[in-house]
């Protein structure tokens, strides 16, 4: 696959930040960036690790050397940072780890993911499979997604990390961090001058996806709307955001309402939905009617978490509680308790009728 070439962006104060375009799998795109500021050169997420991944990651670096003259190689980096412990950006580590004696770090809240892969892997598996029931999804449609989760994951192994972010502070040389838990339990976004590296917490075109709290503690879209508002004061100090996928962002206080907005209309449109009583799998057939493949679980996952959200806030009841027993899993059928609509507006909610 052609590789795009690596652009450079410079902050107010001279750092220098490289964004290296990486196939992570196929048909998903995104980028390694690598910062150099005052002694410092930080390589921040290391691409999935699988199919073109790290060819491309090591194409990067030498772009860097050759077209800019950057002490672009694994001895010279002094950092490794994870923004967030999904697979599209730290499954490089076991790659990247043999190559370089840069310290690794990451939030404390990511930190078993990386250090006991194997354990997490199950426990999230086990709960998936039990989400996926309670969502009303049949057993042949929960094997295939089950088998699609699996896929690729056993291919990397649990790695030694140096530091967690709290540890140093929330400061890597020059680099700022901030915890914005929601899309990742572990989520951190990271700033130098007045350029901000927002990760998956806030994307150019996408909305960044969302999984109810219940399979992992520290998601869920109401963490998430939080996280989102403390970005807001960060806002008028940056002047370009970089995702961990997709174009640079300039109006990042925009971008915000812009998300704000669209979690805002789609809690709307699941109340509207829920006047007839409905499982989590109905609720997404009717928001996300085209997803395919892995899309399906991203589709269950991403209406459970405005589901869990309403739930959680008293705007819904279960209909079939008495199907419910302790050590069964059932299909758990909601529906909405008044028929007044939620807006969110910054992270307060407002009530309309
Ligand atoms: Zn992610
Ligand atoms: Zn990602």
């Amino acid at each position: 696959m052609l590789q795009t070439s690596v652009t450079v962006h410079h902050s107010f104060n001279a750092a220098r930040v490289y964004r290296i375009p990486l196939e992570l799998f196929p048909g998903l795109s995104g980028y390694a960036h690598l910062v150099f500021a005052d002694d410092y050169a930080v390589l921040i997420d290391v691409g999935s690790g699988v199919g073109y991944s790290n060819e491309h990651l090591e194409a990067g670096l030498k772009q860097i050397r050759e077209n800019f003259g950057e002490n672009a190689d694994w001895e010279s980096l002094t950092h490794v940072l994870i923004t967030h412990a999904h697979i599209d950006h730290f499954g490089g580590l076991r790659y990247v780890r043999k190559r370089t004696t840069a310290l690794l770090g990451v939030h404390k809240l990511d930190l078993r993911v990386l250090t006991g892969y194997e354990e997490r892997l199950r426990i999230v598996a086990h709960r998936l499979t039990e989400y996926l029931i309670e969502a009303g999804v049949s057993s042949d449609e929960r094997q295939d997604i089950m088998d699609l989760y699996l896929l690729n994951k056993h291919l990397f192994e649990s790695v030694e990390v140096d530091f967690t972010y709290d540890e140093a502070d929330m400061q890597v040389g020059p680099l700022r961090l901030t915890h914005v838990p929601g899309h990742c339990p572990g989520q951190v976004v990271l700033q130098i001058d007045d350029l901000l590296f927002s990760a998956d917490h806030i994307l150019k075109d996408t909305t960044p996806h969302q999984a109810p709290e219940q399979l992992s503690m520290n998601t869920g879209l109401g963490h998430y709307l939080e996280s989102l508002e403390k970005i807001r004061p960060l806002a008028r100090s940056v002047r370009i955001s970089f995702g961990g996928h997709e174009d640079p962002i300039i109006d990042l206080e925009k971008r915000i309402d812009e998300i704000v907005g669209m979690h805002s209309d789609r809690l709307a449109a699941v109340l509207k939905l829920l006047e007839r009583p409905l499982t989590i799998a109905d609720i997404s057939n009717n928001l996300f009617p085209k997803a395919e493949g892995y899309h399906v679980l991203l589709a269950l996952e991403e209406a459970g978490a405005h589901i869990e959200y309403l739930a959680q806030r008293g705007y819904l009841s279960i209909l079939n509680l008495d199907d419910m027993q302790p050590n069964r899993a059932v299909p758990i059928i909601y529906r909405r308790r008044s028929a007044q609509f939620v807006r969110i507006i910054g992270a307060k909610e407002y009530l309309i009728n």
